[in-house]
């Protein structure tokens, strides 16, 4: 009986296939891009319950030529059914720059981090300390990354209790990337930043920020601070407030420092968002040198 029906059902003529494949963009809909970076399609999902599915664009993107361009996706099945969907990419002049820079490592997330950048072509400026494996500090060095001097101990009670302190730790810190890279950097970023207040606990009332801010400089050196706080430091505890925090102070048609640190896992984490974010939202991104802008704070000792 079973044989019985199942030849009577292979037997029923198929109907004819009217429906046409489904079809939905991966992506966003619209989005921007800088002019004379590089953009790459997302593509579509196509799908048909009946046969197989051709899918054609039409992508026409001028990424030298500011202008808007709408992508036009056709999904085709085996029956002649189509069915088309459409993305808006607007070449625009840069929405603003993004220095991403990460302090305190390297560390055990460094590897991910620059995987990370490495996919996106992005840049970035790590503010290195005496901790973590020099491979990693090659790595970076390597791909094209800025290496830039944080703190070779990072011990606040230590730097902050002198200004011979503070500067042996710099030439330790600096011995450390020169034996590595082989050229040294003049690119510096307090620990703490040129604002912090942590300093007063050591320092004898001798406000050796308000020093050593003037002082470094007539060494040659340039500090940097930020003006994006992901507040991986503190405040932000999950990759999603790691996230939220840098894209909403993200500058438009400005320079954006932004502040994160490679040693934590969860801030390594909200980096590939970030840049799909920016990327999709017209930025660019660059690493910091001594002509950049250098987001600095207020001293406050
Ligand atoms: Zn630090």
């Amino acid at each position: 009986m079973e044989t019985d029906f199942y030849l009577s059902k292979v037997l029923i003529p198929l109907p004819v296939d009217e429906t046409a494949p489904t079809i939905r963009i991966k992506g966003p809909e619209k989005i921007s891009v800088a002019v004379g970076t590089k953009y790459t399609d997302d593509g579509v999902d196509a799908y048909d319950d009946r046969t197989e599915t051709i899918v054609e664009t039409n992508n026409t993107v001028d990424i030298n030529t500011i202008g808007d361009y709408t992508i036009t996706y056709t999904a085709t099945d085996e029956h002649g059914n189509s069915s088309t969907a459409t993305r808006l990419v607007s070449v625009v002049q840069p929405t603003g720059t993004i220095f991403l820079t990460f302090d305190d490592g390297p560390g055990p997330f460094t590897n991910t981090l620059l995987d990370i950048l490495k996919k996106y072509n992005v840049p970035a400026t790590f503010f290195v300390t005496g901790a973590g494996d020099d491979s990693l500090i090659k790595r970076e060095f390597d791909e094209g990354h800025a290496i830039a001097l944080h703190s070779y101990t990072h011990n606040y009670s230590y730097i902050y209790s002198s200004v011979a302190n503070y500067y042996e730790d710099l030439a330790n810190i600096q011995n450390r990337v020169t034996r590595i890279t082989g050229q040294p950097s003049n690119l510096i970023r307090f620990p703490g930043g040129s604002s912090n207040t942590v300093s007063t606990r050591y320092d004898g009332r001798s406000h050796i920020m308000s020093f050593l801010t003037q002082d470094v400089l007539s060494h040659g050196y340039y500090y940097f601070d930020w003006n994006v706080n992901s507040g991986d430091a503190d405040t932000a505890s999950t990759s999603d407030a790691v996230y939220s925090n840098v894209i909403n102070g993200l500058k438009v048609g400005g320079d954006s420092v932004v502040l994160q640190h490679d040693i934590k896992g969860y801030s390594v984490d909200a980096v590939e968002r970030i840049i799909q974010y920016a990327l999709e939202h017209g930025f660019i991104f660059s690493k910091l040198d001594n002509t950049s802008f250098s987001a600095r704070h207020g001293v406050n000792n």
